[in-house]
Formats: structure tokens, C-alpha cells, sequence
């Protein structure tokens, strides 16, 4: 078996569920040393568990990423425990999705500060390092909605759109010392993520839409991961855009 990532760590936020664990699985069968981070701390020591019955180096992290010290913590924890980072997977988040009229304000918080500002956490705390040893990996999960803003959508839409920026200004500012900073942009993917709709009309649109299309799995986008980050080092892959081939 190929393990083109021996010798490499990887940090995955988001690690507990949906496209984050499939991510961790990916990597670590791919050779990585990976690091997962999430609130849900049993989901995660069962994945660890799991990981290293399957032969990993495995860390379990404790990891809110809205709040920014616990970002620097996860950094300096992973590069201590597993003795380096080179790939950083920014994958929690959340999406609340509903119409702007009469929205609870506290859905839009809870996106921004996870989205965006929680990626924007982690970035900063890993990106000295892997400018430091002039290589390095950082994969923002988007989303469909990064590209198309629809109604209903509204704040996740601004979410999603404010990453695909962020990635591609750091982008021209890192890529020539080495760092590559790619975005991968899902359509609807069978997780988790719809559970947590607070506005019962945008859950059920969300339910239905899944329910009549093959919705993608989660190892479908990890395996996008995986390709992006095992390219040679001259390579950048910038970003992908993965729908189910049944969603317009
Ligand atoms: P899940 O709900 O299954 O996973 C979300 C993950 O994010 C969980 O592990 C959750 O862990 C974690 N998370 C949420 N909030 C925080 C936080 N504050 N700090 C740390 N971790 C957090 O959904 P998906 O796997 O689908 O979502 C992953 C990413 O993919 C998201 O960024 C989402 O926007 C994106 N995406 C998903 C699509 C889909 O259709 N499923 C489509 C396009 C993009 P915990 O609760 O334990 O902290």
C-alpha cells in the first residue's frame, strides 16, 4: 500500500463527525501522523482508538476553535506530541441555515466565529511554523455555498464566501515561500450538518433536498484531501468544487 504522507503530520479540526473523521482516516491510512481536534471528546478517543488499532500516531485534542488560545494550544500541542505540522485541515463548521428575516441572531455568531474566525484562528497559529521549514499544507473546507449564494442561505453563504477570500489572499502571500493553501468546495454531503438547522422550514428543505438526490459521502471529499495534499511540491491544486452529480 502507497503511503505517500510517512513521516508527515496532519491536523484535522472537526475531527468528530462527518467529513473531518473520514479526513483523519484518510490521512493517517495514507502514512500521516494525525492530530484531531473537536468539543466531543468521546467521538474523538473512539476515532483515536480506532486509528491506532489501524497502526497510526494518533493525538486526541480538546479543541473549541472560536476561541482562539485553544487554536495556539492545538498548534503547539501537535508539533510537540507528533513532532511537527505539515498539513492543517480547517473543517468545523457549522450551518445554520434559514432566511434573514426573523433569523435568531445567535445562528449568525455561531457561523461566523466558527467559520471564519476559527479558521482564521487556526491558520494564523500554524502558518510561522510552516513558513519557517518553507513547506506546508492548509485546506479550508468551503462549500458549494462559497460559489452560489442562494435565499435561505444568507449567512452561511457570507461564511463560506469570507473563506474562499481569506484562502486566496494568503495564498498569493504565502505560496512562493513554500506554504500551499488550497480550497475544497463540497455540495451536499451525507453528515451531520443539517441536524443542527434551528429554523424548522430550512431543516426540512434540508432533509428533503438530501432525500432526493445520492448526496455524497463523506470519504468523497476526504479523498479530494487526500489528493490535494499529496501532490509533488511543485503542484499547487487551488481548489475543488465537488457536487453529487444529481445536485443542479
Ligand atoms: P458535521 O456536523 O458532521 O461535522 C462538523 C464538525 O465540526 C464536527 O466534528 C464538529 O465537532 C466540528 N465543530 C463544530 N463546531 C466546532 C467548534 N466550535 N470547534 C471545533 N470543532 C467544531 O458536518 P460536515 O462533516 O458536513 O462538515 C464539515 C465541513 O464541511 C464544514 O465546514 C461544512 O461547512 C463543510 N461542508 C459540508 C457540506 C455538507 O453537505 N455536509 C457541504 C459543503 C461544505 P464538535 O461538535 O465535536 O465540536
Amino acid at each position: 500500500v502507497a503511503r505517500p504522507l510517512a513521516g508527515k503530520v496532519a491536523l484535522v479540526t472537526g475531527a468528530s463527525s462527518g467529513i473531518g473523521e473520514a479526513t483523519a482516516i484518510a490521512l493517517a491510512a495514507a502514512g500521516a501522523a494525525v492530530a484531531i481536534g473537536a468539543r466531543r471528546r468521546d467521538r474523538l478517543d473512539d476515532l483515536a482508538a480506532k486509528l491506532r488499532d489501524e497502526g497510526a500516531r494518533v493525538l486526541a485534542l480538546d479543541l473549541d476553535v472560536t476561541e482562539e488560545q485553544a487554536c495556539i494550544d492545538a498548534v503547539r500541542h501537535t508539533r510537540e506530541e507528533l513532532g511537527g505540522l505539515d498539513v492543517l485541515v480547517n473543517n468545523a463548521g457549522v450551518m445554520l441555515l434559514g432566511t434573514i428575516v426573523g433569523a435568531d441572531t445567535e445562528d449568525w455568531r455561531r457561523m461566523i466565529h466558527t467559520n471564519v474566525l476559527g479558521l482564521m484562528y487556526m491558520t494564523h497559529a500554524a502558518v510561522d511554523g510552516m513558513l519557517e521549514q518553507g513547506s506546508g499544507d492548509i485546506v479550508n473546507i468551503s462549500s458549494v455555498a462559497g460559489r452560489t449564494a442562494r435565499k435561505g442561505a444568507g449567512v452561511y453563504n457570507a461564511s463560506k464566501w469570507a473563506v474562499n477570500a481569506f484562502s486566496e489572499s494568503l495564498r498569493q502571500e504565502v505560496t512562493a515561500r513554500g506554504v500551499r493553501v488550497s480550497l475544497v468546495e463540497p455540495g451536499a454531503v451525507a453528515t451531520e450538518l443539517s441536524s443542527h438547522i434551528t429554523q424548522p422550514e430550512a431543516r426540512e428543505a434540508s432533509r428533503q433536498m438530501a432525500e432526493n438526490m445520492r448526496t455524497l459521502q463523506a470519504d468523497d471529499i476526504a479523498r479530494a484531501i487526500r489528493y490535494v495534499v499529496t501532490q509533488p511540491p511543485h503542484v499547487a491544486v487551488n481548489e475543488i468544487l465537488i457536487r453529487p452529480t444529481d445536485q443542479e
